[in-house]
């Protein structure tokens, strides 16, 4: 097993394992992240996708992957990712596969299935301590039905159900969910979170989960150009603000025990990341809403003065 770490950009792995030319969107964050975990996990792969925008990636007769899929309805991945994973140790027991070609499973969501409707046969793969990778690519919404607000929607975010007016000027009333520390709490071997931003932090992650058997879960924060209105060229930008403002902490927990992988020299103020994106624009005009984006702040900071012990200001505007 290799578990030699990389340093920089000119380490990447040359293999492509997603060709370019999918339906999805100019600028989806979860697709430029979704090539860097391919190349990670290599051509032995098997991918379980459930219905999402990732959907939309294989249109029979086409498909940019160079692994097997398999889709299925939004709340039976892990489902699928058992069915696969018994066949295969049990053609390795009966000698009808080499163990040398043997596949990894990997279960492909969005955040709808992910913080939703997927949760519960997700609990049950992890108590089975199936042995499967999980990417979750979260937009933070619904993205192919409409931007509908999920659970993994921040709060004060314009969605298609959380839609700006008189009566609620705020967006979305409710905080993203945690999705790490509900998986955490389940103690499997490996997660992380990651950002297509950071491609070196996201490879050595998929180099250090390889070496654990059981479930790996990743958690792509992706920006998403029509539901977050932003221009498709942005989207690396917007990640990279994402974890210079400390809203997006790259971080990792192996049996439990979190260690932040980037922390930022010098805070951005999250106002940076909000002001760049429609999905928050009614936060800055006609008028600004001060007390929500000192709300927004205030969270964020409470996050790293935890992480980081109490610092009065850790933001260096
Ligand atoms: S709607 Fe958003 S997340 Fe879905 S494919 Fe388009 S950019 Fe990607």
């Amino acid at each position: 097993m290799n578990m030699q770490l990389i340093k920089s950009l000119k380490d990447l792995p040359a293999e492509e394992n997603l060709f370019p030319g999918t339906p999805t969107c100019a600028g989806c964050g979860g697709l430029l992240s979704l090539r860097h975990c391919l190349k990670a996990l290599g051509k032995k792969t098997v991918i379980v996708n459930a219905a999402g925008c990732f959907t939309l990636l294989s249109v029979y007769p086409f498909t940019p992957f160079q692994n097997s899929w398999l889709y299925t309805a939004m709340a039976c991945a892990p489902a699928g990712a058992q069915g696969i994973r018994d066949a295969l140790d049990i053609l390795i027991k009966k000698g009808r596969l080499d163990p040398e070609e043997d596949l990894k499973v990997v279960v492909l969501t969005g955040d709808g299935v992910a913080y939703d409707m997927g949760i519960a046969s997700t609990s049950g793969a992890m108590h089975r301590n199936l042995d499967f990778y999980y990417i979750c690519s979260d937009n933070e919404a619904y993205g192919n039905t409409g931007f509908q607000s999920s659970g993994a929607t921040p709060f004060a975010s314009k969605t298609g159900t959380t839609p700006i007016g008189k009566i609620s000027p705020t967006g979305a009333l409710l905080p993203k969910k945690d999705l790490f520390e509900i998986w955490r709490s389940h103690k499997p071997p490996y997660l992380a979170t990651i950002s297509p931003a950071h491609p070196v932090d996201l490879i050595n992650k998929f180099k250090k989960a390889e070496q654990y058997k059981g479930p790996k879960l990743f958690i792509n924060l992706s920006p998403c150009p029509p539901g977050w209105t932003t221009d498709p060229s942005h989207s690396a930008r917007l990640a990279k603000l994402a974890v210079d403002t400390g809203i997006w902490a790259l971080k990792e927990a192996i049996y439990g025990e979190v260690t932040h992988t980037i922390i930022p020299r010098k805070f951005k103020p999250v106002e940076d990341y909000l002001k760049e994106q429609g999905r928050f624009s009614h936060l800055f005009k006609p008028v600004r809403q001060e007390s929500i984006l000192k709300s927004i702040q205030t969270t964020v900071d409470q996050y790293w003065n935890e992480v980081l012990g109490n610092r009065n200001s850790l933001c260096n505007s």
